[in-house]
């Protein structure tokens, strides 16, 4: 099959969001052919990040409709554009919204992830040409794609720089892939590069989701002494600690406290290193405000719903030696990095299998919105072909959580 499709346009099925925050629609649709430095994939399994569902709800640009949403996904090459010579018919990638060119500066240099060659929007547009390659079948009206991915669809095309291969040596499953190709990658990312959390240092976690969750384990693993976790959802407590949460603060809870206070009382001062991972704007200054006096670093990693939506920092404050830096894909430039994190993941130092605590069939997608958005899961994962779904013991049909998913 991957051979007799190639240069035809493709159809088959997608999840497509038609109006703001309204359940996703099953469609068929063309998928074109990859132009020049392009690459048609079948999607084996996508999931849900949040940031999905910040632009699922989004009514205004820069959200477009009709979208494919998507990001988190692995799939299997089913052809390729001209140019590409790195991937061929059959390899396993994992797509990544941050792209890696591999000439501009910004890829040349160990100071930065954020590829100039192809700048990261969050546009439509494929990103040399700012075309898309999905219409609906029929009447062929165009259909937007997201953040240079758009999984949520059988079939999808990513520009080259956007791919990851997973070589015959890092032959991971697909659905532990899936998670490195946005979240989990992100808050590993985040402690590792971005933060350098160093040992014996004090972490506070804002947000205990997959992206939080992955923080505290990359801080865990850097030695981190005290990594305290910062959630509304109660039921975070328990999953946190599993993960590498030492203490857990529920603002609900805190008898009329700022959180910062409590996490200033409980460390003496003020976090080492204080993650935002919920994209709030208020959150992150009272991330900051956590943060040590003298070395104290904010890292923001949430998308927050407004494009422009400024964090207010007290300047005087800022004065004091602390600082805040913002990071796309955890400061991991996705070619050079993801495969690592495959390999720590075969050699039993990275866990993965926790972070997904639900698995369904693609049809079933807007249950994953439901579960999400209620704070049920961690990453929900979407087999496309439903029967994948019930050789993992999950029926395919309805949504029902792994053995181990503790969070319903
Ligand atoms: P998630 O929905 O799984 O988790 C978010 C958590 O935050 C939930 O547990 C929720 O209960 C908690 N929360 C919400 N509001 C809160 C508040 N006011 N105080 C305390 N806790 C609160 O989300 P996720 O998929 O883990 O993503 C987290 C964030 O990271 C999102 O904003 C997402 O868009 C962003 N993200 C950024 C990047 C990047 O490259 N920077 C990559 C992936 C995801
Ligand atoms: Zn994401």
């Amino acid at each position: 099959m991957e051979q007799s499709t190639a240069k035809k346009p493709i159809r088959c099925k997608a999840a497509v969001s038609k109006v703001a925050g309204q359940p996703l629609e099953m469609v068929e649709v063309d998928v074109a052919p990859p132009r020049a430095h392009e690459v048609r994939i079948r999607i084996l399994c996508t999931s849900l990040c949040h940031t999905d569902v910040t632009f699922w709800r989004m009514k205004d640009f820069p959200a477009m409709y009709p979208s494919i949403l998507g990001h988190e996904a692995a799939g299997v090459v089913e052809s390729v554009g001209e140019e590409v010579v790195e991937v061929s018919p059959g390899d396993t990638v994992v797509p990544v919204f941050s792209g890696q060119c591999g000439d501009c500066p910004d890829c040349l240099s160990d100071r930065s992830n954020i590829c100039s060659g192809l700048p990261f929007r969050f546009l439509p547009g494929m990103p040399r040409d700012g075309t898309t390659r999905f219409a609906f079948a029929g009447t062929g009206e165009p259909i937007h794609n997201f953040i240079n991915v758009s999984s949520f669809v059988e079939y999808t095309v990513v520009d080259v720089a956007h791919l990851v291969r997973l070589g015959p040596g890092l032959m991971i499953p697909p659905d532990k892939a899936c998670l490195l190709s946005c979240g989990v990658s992100t808050g590993v990312g985040a402690a590792w590069k971005v933060a350098a959390v160093e040992p014996g240092s004090t972490v506070a976690v804002f947000g205990l989701g997959a992206v939080g969750l992955a923080v505290a384990q990359g801080s865990k693993m850097r030695g981190a002494k005290r990594i305290i976790g910062v959630d509304l959802n109660p039921d975070k407590c328990e999953i946190g600690k599993r993960m590498g949460i030492t203490e857990f603060i529920n603002p609900n809870d805190t008898g009329g406290k700022a959180v910062s206070e409590v996490i200033k009382e409980m460390t003496g001062g003020g976090a080492d290193y204080c993650f935002e991972c919920i994209g709030s704007t208020a959150v992150t200054a009272e991330a900051f405000s956590s943060s040590r006096m003298g070395w104290g670093k904010t890292i923001v990693l949430g998308v927050a719903s407004g494009a422009a939506a400024p964090i207010s920092i007290p300047s005087y404050e800022i004065l004091r030696g602390r600082s805040v830096v913002g990071s796309l894909f955890g400061g991991l430039k996705p070619k050079t990095d993801v495969p690592l994190l495959a390999q720590k993941y075969l050699d039993e130092e990275l866990e993965l299998d926790e972070f997904v605590t639900h698995e369904m069939g693609f049809d079933d997608i807007n249950g994953a919105f439901d579960l999400l958005t209620q704070g049920k899961c961690l990453r929900c994962i979407i087999w496309m072909d439903g029967a994948s779904a019930k050789e993992n013991g999950n029926g395919g049909v309805n949504v029902k959580p792994k053995q181990n998913g503790t969070l319903v």
